[in-house]
């Protein structure tokens, strides 16, 4: 429906740029009236498919045809990202044995397009053998094919230990689990901590707001004596400067989302370290062009493409598969070409990055941070 109604407006208006259709916001309510947005036009999915994108962080959750065709239009590559979230009402998601069993499905099924990231239940960490349980769940999912295994923002916003204090990245419990992660060669995704926003009066303003709005429970500014978002960030560092031989890519900007120097000081001093951009490019988009340019050149070999992108049971499969599409045509139009988007009401020009810089974005960088990402006769 809302392509059909951009399409509608893109004719009405006559709109055509560079020889190509382009869909133009209907709405100039916000100042955006040339701003691009909708799905690919034909010419932009061949340049995006052409670089053989890897998205290194979604959540896929079920095994529909509709989606695997998704995914060989866009020739999409992905991190199938499994991870026990006990507030989640729903058993796929508060449960690790069916929310795995649901993503190896789709895994299996994808024809090498999608590869699974395991993770353990750090819920059970007061139970007796926690980390050589956990170690073992862990080793039986990379002999099946997991690369990866992720950490979650439950370790340091959420779980508590007898005492009331707030279990970090670097308590000692989960060090023999790093050791063996690193064993494997395998990589650890974390997501520690979350935006400032988090731990700040509520802001309208923040791209986050309506995030906190819905989910009360990650809202550390309403909690009794929370973990500090600096407590949480340094016990990551701790990890980084423990395990030289793990590699750890930061999930979400490594929650230093608007902090582009402590981001550049942090990929300076732990080798070990990358991260990827899922959910937080608008932090991108909201920095100054010039800037953020610079950044992305700089760090051109440590930043890794992702989105965040979920299919679970309980989506409406039609606006689920418009809304990953849409996500992957705004995020390219950012990096790749010079077209005005809006974010909120913000004009927006895309960085029109060199293709040998995005070619690293979206492809090689994974490859690289995560190996096994796509399979080797690839
Ligand atoms: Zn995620």
């Amino acid at each position: 429906m809302k392509k059909v109604l951009v399409l509608a407006v893109a004719l009405v208006f006559g709109v055509v740029a560079g020889g190509k259709q382009r869909a133009y916001a209907a709405s100039s309510s916000d100042g955006a009236d040339n701003a691009v947005s909708g799905l690919f036009t034909s010419q932009e999915l061949q340049k995006f498919a052409a670089l053989d994108p890897i998205d290194t962080h979604a959540h896929v959750y079920r095994n529909d045809a509709a989606i695997h065709a998704l995914f060989n239009k866009l020739n999409l590559h992905i991190l199938d990202i499994v991870l026990v979230d006990d507030q989640a009402p729903e058993p796929v998601h508060n449960n690790l044995a069916v929310e795995s069993k649901a993503a190896w499905e789709f895994v299996h099924a994808s024809h090498g397009r999608a590869v699974f990231c395991t993770s353990f239940d750090p819920y059970k960490v007061g139970e007796p053998g926690f980390a050589d349980n956990a170690i073992r769940g862990l080793n039986r999912e990379f002999s099946r094919g997991a690369i990866a295994v992720k950490l979650w923002k439950n370790v340091g916003m959420e779980i508590q230990d007898d005492h009331g204090n707030y279990i970090l990245p670097d308590n000692p419990i989960f060090a023999p689990i790093y050791k063996d992660i690193a064993a494997h060669h395998k990589t650890l995704v974390a997501h520690i901590a979350d935006p400032s926003s988090a731990w700040e009066p509520e802001n309208p303003a923040s791209p986050d707001y309506s995030y906190y709005k819905q989910h009360p429970v990650w809202y550390m500014y309403n909690k009794q004596h929370p973990a500090s978002k600096e407590q949480i960030i340094a016990a990551r560092d701790h990890v980084l400067e423990q395990n030289p031989n793990l590699r750890l890519v930061g999930a979400h900007l490594g929650s230093m989302e608007a902090d582009f120097n402590q981001i550049a000081q942090h990929l300076d001093r732990y080798p070990n370290f990358a991260v990827e951009v899922a959910a937080r490019v608008p932090y991108m988009m909201l920095q100054p062009r010039d800037q953020i340019i610079a950044f992305i050149l700089k760090y051109q070999d440590r930043l890794i493409y992702a989105t965040d992108n979920t299919f679970s049971p309980e989506n409406k499969l039609d606006q689920k598969l418009y809304d990953w599409e849409k996500n992957y045509a705004r995020d390219w139009r950012f990096f790749a070409t010079n077209d005005t988007l809006d974010y909120k009401g913000h004009q927006v020009q895309g960085l029109a990055l060199p293709d040998a810089v995005l070619r690293k974005l979206y492809h090689a960088n994974a490859v690289r941070w995560f190996p096994g990402i796509v399979p080797s006769s690839h």
